[in-house]
């Protein structure tokens, strides 16, 4: 029998792959021209020896490769709604601005189950037509999909609260960006316990009533049950999907699945979410947007808060960015017009006691007993006294930071990286809080026998410790990456300090962003000192924004708050400005700073890291590069515009017996910066050398 004859046509796809050396991101393979395909479908398809999903982004009748390395795609997979335009635009920005292929940053962001190519089989139809392609998970995915979108519609709506007037305002100006259709960047500056989330819940409201999608983003992961619960309360009709690195593979799948097809009306996530496509967006918002979490700090590095600005820009929607300690990029461009800022100065809700008390305890004479000054120990006791809640904030977990011989001056180091190995006295062991290197606490120093190995400085589990000591009779609760590992460990914490179960609250970072817990009235800093002379030039800023952070915990209903931090630097402007609540005077004097030694915001910044065997092999590969950058600037007359620094050890220099370097790129010019990066990269791909190297573009640390 003749099969009918067709001609072939070409799909341009794009894989989870690096560029090619050439330069491009596309691979093309061969499709008869009577099968269906469209431009933004998933394809399976061989690549070497495996068979990958990819995606198609063209269909041409013309191919460039040579017809004997041309291969046949195997299927076009039509189980899920074809990825839109808009998305692939997105992603577009993000590959060229983060220099990474296409494929590279489209393919990651779309769910595991929907890249596996391994659990797609043949379904035989016909035996003279193709077989089709299905994946059996997706299948069942798609049969929860239809049953999980039903709305709650017994619960009625919680009540909204009387609007003070900051936020009746920030509401107004929101709505009428809303109703403007386009790109409108809103900075919500309000200080902890303002409301920020209450004018959220308005604007979404009306986006709601719009009929359109709202994507809103948070730092954490343990902020998204809250904040869901939140908006169940206070829109019982509205379809919620959420979305985080916790999350199952298929229940991730899944909380895709429905916004992809607009079945959903309000996406929350954390940073991963700004890569869903959404096909009715409205609104976005992004609420700490000044938090660290915010920028992905492997693979791709990109920074979820800057890619949502590029969202809302390209769809032409307003974005909320709120914050009480905005990072002082977003500061610049409010300063400068490009963003409006709404300002909530004061306190929202109806028994709010006021903004805490700030106070510094200073360390310069005071006597410390384990950690502790006199003032935040009565401090404590007196909260105990009155059935009040403490909160004493540590941002380092274990026992103490490492463990030392006094006789021979042995130290517990990790075996693999550049860093002390931290004592865990829970389990007994040491533990590398960088590559996760962990090993029993010897029994006796390995170097000399000493069996006194005595531990130094403190971590949560020992201030757990002297509390419980001193104060028997307490409840006390320790809130950290070790206490909270079991899935639900932290909801759980959550629940009992809210239900007053607890006297005493331990935690590092996870208990001092954003949770609204009404029995606090002591915030305690053990010590405020260690980030005060980093060479990090944004140490400051992360600082001043933790600490405000952690002191909008207390005194958020009835009684006052009191914040106590412990330093031995009581007169540093830094503290000045954080014990009058003065975030402004803050930021000004930072820019100032940053102004005059050429920093972000006023500079541009790219790293390109190297790791290797050898710290030599990495610093000579990052001279190399150099040398190459230096001349593409004098050859395109830009040497002016961009500094090249010289390469260096980064500061944690070996981490799991890879050494590391790095080479800080500082351009005057953002363009300039962006035009350098794709030619310089492109040389660098034609090196063969077996170091690996990577770009980050706005690095957060250098
Ligand atoms: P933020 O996110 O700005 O730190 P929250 O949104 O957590 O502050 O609000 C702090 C508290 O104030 C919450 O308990 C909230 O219910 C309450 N609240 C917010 N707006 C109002 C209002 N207009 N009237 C009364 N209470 C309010
Ligand atoms: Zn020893
Ligand atoms: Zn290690």
């Amino acid at each position: 029998m003749n099969t009918p004859s067709h001609r072939n046509r070409f799909l341009r796809v794009i894989l989870d792959a690096p560029r090619l050396n050439y330069g491009s991101d596309l691979f093309d393979y061969r499709w008869p021209d009577d099968r269906a395909a469209e431009i933004g479908q998933r394809v399976l398809l061989p690549f070497g020896r495996q068979t990958l999903i990819g995606l198609i982004v063209e269909i041409t009748d013309t191919s460039e490769v040579e017809p004997s390395k041309l291969r046949d795609a195997i299927a076009v997979l039509d189980d899920v709604p074809t990825l839109p335009l808009d998305w692939f635009t997105l992603m577009r920005f993000a590959a060229d601005y983060y220099q990474r292929s296409l494929g590279e940053v489209a393919l990651p962001a779309l769910p595991l189950l929907l890249r596996k190519a391994k659990a797609y089989r043949p379904e035989s139809v016909q035996p003279q037509e193709p077989a089709r392609y299905s994946s059996r998970s997706i299948r069942q995915l798609r049969k929860k999909s239809m049953g999980a979108a039903k709305p709650d519609t017994s619960t009625a709506s919680t009540q909204m609260p009387i609007l003070t007037a900051e936020q009746a305002v920030a509401v107004t100006e929101i709505r009428s960006a809303l109703r403007g259709s386009e790109f409108q960047p809103l900075l919500l500056h309000g200080v902890t316990g303002s409301g920020k989330t209450e004018v959220y819940l308005q604007a979404l409201a009306d986006v709601l009533a719009r009929g359109q999608q709202a994507l809103v983003l948070v730092p954490e992961i343990n902020l998204t049950p809250q904040l869901l619960e939140i908006f169940r309360g206070r829109f019982p009709q509205a379809r919620l999907a959420s979305l985080h690195s916790g999350m199952p593979d298929g229940e991730r799948a899944l909380q895709w699945l429905r916004v992809h097809e607009g079945e959903a009306d309000i996406l929350l996530g954390t940073r991963m979410a700004v890569m869903v496509p959404l096909p009715r967006l409205g609104l976005v918002v992004v609420d700490e947007e000044h938090d660290p979490s915010f920028k992905q700090q492997e693979g791709l590095r990109y920074s979820a808060r800057d890619l949502a600005l590029v969202l809302a820009q390209q769809r032409r929607i307003p974005i909320i960015l709120g914050s009480a300690t905005p990072s002082l990029e977003t500061w610049a461009q409010a300063e400068r017009g490009r963003y409006k800022k709404l300002t909530l100065s004061s306190r929202a809700a109806d028994d709010a006691a006021g903004l805490p008390q700030i106070r510094m305890v200073s360390l310069e004479r005071t006597p410390l007993e384990h950690g502790f000054s006199e003032t935040l120990r009565n401090a404590i006791q007196q909260r105990l006294e009155r059935g009040e809640q403490s909160l004493i904030f540590h941002n380092r977990r274990g026992y103490a930071p490492v463990l030392a011989c006094g006789a021979c001056g042995w130290i517990s180091d990790c075996r693999r990286c550049s860093v002390h190995a931290v004592f865990h006295k829970l389990d007994g062991r040491l533990h590398c809080h960088h590559c996760g290197w962990e090993a029993r606490v010897p029994k006796a120093c390995p170097d000399c026998g000493n069996v006194d190995l005595a531990p130094l400085g403190r971590g949560t589990q020992r201030i757990e410790e002297t509390l419980a000591s001193w104060f028997p009779e307490a409840r006390i609760l320790r809130i950290d990456r070790d206490s909270t590992r079991r899935k639900g460990s932290m909801q759980t914490a959550l629940s009992a300090v809210h239900a007053g179960e607890v006297d005493i609250l331990v935690g590092t970072q996870m208990v001092a962003k954003g949770h609204d817990f009404r029995h606090l009235t002591l915030v305690g800093v053990v010590d405020a000192d260690s980030a005060l002379f980093s060479h990090d030039f944004r140490a400051a800023e992360r600082l001043f924004a933790n600490l405000m952070q952690v002191a909008g915990r207390a005194g958020r209903a009835h009684k006052p708050g009191e914040v106590l931090i412990q330093t031995r630097y009581p007169q540093h402007p830094l503290f000045a400005a954080l014990t009058a609540h003065d975030f402004d005077r803050f930021a000004k004097s930072q820019l100032d700073e940053r102004r005059t030694a050429g920093l972000p915001p006023y500079a541009y910044h790219a790293v390109l890291r190297a790791e290797a065997k050898t710290l030599e092999a990495a610093l000579a590969f990052l001279h190399a590069a150099r040398e190459i950058a230096q001349n593409l600037l004098v050859a395109c007359d830009q040497s002016s515009t961009i500094d090249l620094y010289d390469p260096v050890p980064m500061n944690l220099v070996r981490v799991a017996n890879v050494e590391r370097a790095q080479l800080l790129v500082e351009a005057r010019s953002r363009p300039a910066l962006q035009n350098l990066l794709p030619i310089w990269l492109a040389a660098l791909r034609a090196i063969k050398t077996r170091v690996q190297w990577h770009v980050e573009v706005d690095p957060l640390e250098i």
